[in-house]
């Protein structure tokens, strides 16, 4: 019996020192993000995200466990341009890892290298209640931008594991060319509804509509961050009525009281569509997201009749 426990001993000792060897530790902040990291990094990353899909990433419950998790990873992927200052500050701050400190070398800000809408024009703090002040930070809904952060994701890897630079670009070129197919499945289904108006509660779609070519002609939000009033909401129903929108998407963590009653009021179909990986079992990863969203609003728009 002691034998038998001595040998289960060294074979745990072993497992986790050639796991320790095998693996980069990667947190990211949302799902979508660990699931490009996962697609590009493979069996030689173990990664885990903060947030879940189902939640509003502007708003993530900062719980201790993170902390002790943060502690030992050697590299933190965020989504930036402040989408995560309300929660991941203290976190970072709090888990005692210099090398995912802001600045430091297993840090990685997603948004470098991507396409940024909504870049703030005149002076925008979070003190007005914006709390998208950097630029629109829900970029990753426009499959070009998915890419972009493999691209990135895949650099930052081969530099922390010079030994796997093939097998992280082989990685990323299997992704790359999996994405490629799956864009032009999703351009064709949503050729017919080029143009289409819609309204959104957040500003959360503004990379999807400009990826596939909707027109967003108003928000539920009176700005992003700020919950609907009374009077703005009346002056969309009208502005709904007077250009014959069709669509409403809801995030789904947000309240659907005033959506369901803009909708009863305008005729629009409210849509409840998730943004994230995670967001319902069936967008389990990056692509499979995109295929899920897509297959909603198609379906929508058949039944809104515009088509
Ligand atoms: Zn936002």
């Amino acid at each position: 019996m002691k034998k038998l426990i001595q040998a289960g001993a060294a074979a745990i000792a072993l497992l986790s020192s050639t796991e320790a060897l095998a693996a980069i530790k990667v947190m990211t902040t949302t799902q979508d993000l660990a699931s490009i990291v996962a697609e590009v990094g493979g069996d030689k990353v173990a990664v885990e995200s903060i947030a879940k899909g189902y939640q509003d990433p502007h708003f993530v419950e900062a719980k201790p466990s993170f902390i002790i998790k943060l502690h030992t990873a050697d590299l933190l992927v965020v989504v930036g341009r402040d989408l995560e200052i309300g929660w991941l500050p203290p976190l970072i701050t709090q888990s005692r890892n210099p090398k995912i400190q802001p600045g430091g070398a297993g840090y990685f800000d997603a948004s470098q290298t991507v396409k940024i809408l909504d870049m703030p024009t005149g002076p925008v703090t979070r003190a007005m209640g914006d709390v998208h002040p950097s630029g629109n930070p829900h970029y990753w809904l426009d499959p070009g931008n998915g890419r972009r952060i493999a691209q990135a994701v895949q650099a930052k890897l081969t530099a922390m594991s010079q030994a796997d630079a093939a097998y992280f670009a082989q990685r990323y070129a299997d992704f790359d060319r999996r994405l490629a197919e799956a864009e032009t499945r999703w351009k064709a289904a949503m050729a017919p509804y080029k143009g289409a108006k819609i309204v959104t509660y957040h500003r959360s779609w503004t990379n999807f509509a400009d990826a596939f070519s909707l027109d967003v002609i108003g928000y539920v939000e009176p700005k992003p961050g700020i919950p609907p009033s009374p009077r703005h909401t009346l002056e969309l129903e009208q502005e709904m009525k007077r250009q014959n929108v069709k669509i409403l998407l809801v995030d789904p963590y947000f309240d659907m009281k005033t959506p369901n009653a803009i909708g009863r009021d305008t005729g629009a179909k409210v849509l409840m569509m998730p943004p994230s990986v995670g967001g319902v079992p069936e967008a389990g990863n990056y692509i499979a997201l995109f295929d899920y969203d897509i297959n909603l609003f198609v379906s929508a728009m058949k039944q809104a009749g515009t088509q």
